[in-house]
């Protein structure tokens, strides 16, 4: 095992010279024949765009003047770096696994948190347990390349279609609403998930095509259920790109009118996390779709770093709890706090509040314990394709029924 893990090009980021020293002298010791340092964020991310081999393991030092590690999280995460990241601080266990779930909710593949000094002994329970560092490959779902142009096919040919997952209302127990979910069902290696295919759109300027598409289909299908008696509000997720062109509600009110639909109907979804860093330009284009009376939801609420005065600045009526939160507080501490403190937000903003990733009976009964207006997640029902929604829905009372009967 230990022959492959050699293999892996490792890059610490250290402000200390000194620490970056002592801590590249034990990886070498350790066996790792490819060490690179940086003393900043900015050479890392330099190191990373251009290293060759390819850097598959990063030790991050949370706390460097400047571009500090959290903030180089995010930009690992937007750069959609594929490789593993331990985090390393002097600060406390409770901030190092505050570090981590942040980290672990911007889909980085986090190995784990040490606190300084950095000894062999620590790094080597992190580095050589992890099983992808087994195979010396990042894990599997950000393994696969998405190039622009067969996106920019799979576009053109209406192969990426929207699923649907239900909002159930917590109160009173029947579905509200569904949340659109972007998927490319085939392609030669098996569907294709967003968090694979949404990051190269945004980077290759597709993203509104992609919106639009999910839209168009979006308020189609529901369309159909409504003609079956349905009636469900419909959200669809929309990246922050788009919200930089001041063209985009006009546009997006024009494709829902030709698809039948009525702008009035549609809730969009926007990350939380971009929200703050790209404020001041988005705020225009969130304030007219406001006034076409499109509704806003900030989503993975929770995950970003936006304060409550920006926030409250936002023309948004409801708020979704980010689901590593919501699954994560049975098991930590931490999450528990974070989700409890997250919904007491939400509520003095007088929002409605959604809370995802409710995967079973206890994630229910502590989000309705926290007041959550609705609940989405895997608990109630997985994304389905848009001809399932109708018979998911008649067989709702059944379901919940059999749901809702466990003990307590
Ligand atoms: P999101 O908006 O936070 O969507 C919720 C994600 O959580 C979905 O992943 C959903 O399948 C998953 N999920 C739902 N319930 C549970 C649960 O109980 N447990 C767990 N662990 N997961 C649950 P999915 O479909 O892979 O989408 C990932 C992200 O990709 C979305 O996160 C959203 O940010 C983005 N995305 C999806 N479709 C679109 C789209 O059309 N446009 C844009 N811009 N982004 C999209
Ligand atoms: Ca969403
Ligand atoms: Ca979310």
């Amino acid at each position: 095992m230990s022959e492959n893990v050699n293999e892996r090009a490792v890059l610490v980021v250290d402000d200390d010279a000194f620490v970056l020293r002592t801590t590249a002298l034990t990886l070498a010791s350790m066996g790792f024949g490819v060490v690179r340092t940086a003393e900043s964020a900015e050479e890392a991310e330099r190191i990373i765009d251009s290293a060759d081999p390819t850097i598959e393991v990063v030790l991050l030092d949370l706390n460097m003047p400047g571009v500090d590690g959290v903030e180089l999280l995010r930009r690992f995460d937007e750069r959609q770096y594929a490789g593993d990241v331990v985090l390393v601080s002097g600060e406390d266990a409770q901030t190092l696994e505050m570090a981590e779930a942040l980290a672990r909710s911007r889909h980085l593949s986090v190995l784990g948190a040490i606190q300084k000094p950095v000894t062999a002994e620590r790094l080597s329970t992190l580095l050589f347990r992890n099983p992808s560092s087994a195979t010396g490959k990042p894990s599997a779902p950000r393994l696969r390349e998405i190039t622009p142009e067969q996106l920019r096919d799979a576009l053109a040919g209406g192969a990426i279609v929207p699923w649907f997952q239900p909002k159930v209302s917590v109160a009173r127990q029947v579905p509200t609403g569904v949340e659109a979910l972007a998927r490319w069902p085939t392609s030669e290696s098996g569907p294709v998930f967003p968090d694979e295919f949404i990051p190269v759109a945004e980077q290759a300027g597709l993203i509104d095509e992609l919106t639009f598409a999910m839209v168009e289909q979006s308020v189609t299908a529901a369309e159909v259920w409504r003609a079956r008696g349905f009636k469900l509000k419909l959200a669809v997720n929309v990246s922050m790109d788009s919200l930089h062109f001041l063209d985009f509600p006009e546009k997006l009110c024009a494709r829902i009118e030709a698809a039948g639909g009525d702008p009035t109907d549609l809730q969009l979804e926007v990350t939380e996390s971009r929200l703050t860093t790209d404020f001041v330009p988005a705020l225009d284009v969130l304030l007219r779709l406001r006034l076409r009376r499109i509704s806003l939801a900030i989503d993975d609420f929770g995950t970003g770093n936006s304060n409550f005065e920006q926030l409250q600045r936002l023309p948004f009526d409801e708020v979704k709890l980010d689901r590593t939160y919501v699954a994560g507080a049975a098991s930590s501490k931490r999450d528990a706090a974070i989700l409890e403190s997250a919904a007491a937000v939400a509520k003095k903003m007088d929002v409605r509040v959604v809370a995802e990733g409710v995967e079973t009976l206890d994630d229910w009964r502590r989000v309705e314990e926290l007041g959550c207006d609705e609940a989405q997640g895997y608990f109630l029902a997985k994304p389905m394709p848009a001809e399932e929604v109708p018979g998911w829905v008649a067989d709702w009372p059944r379901r919940r029924a059999e749901l809702f009967s466990g003990p307590g």
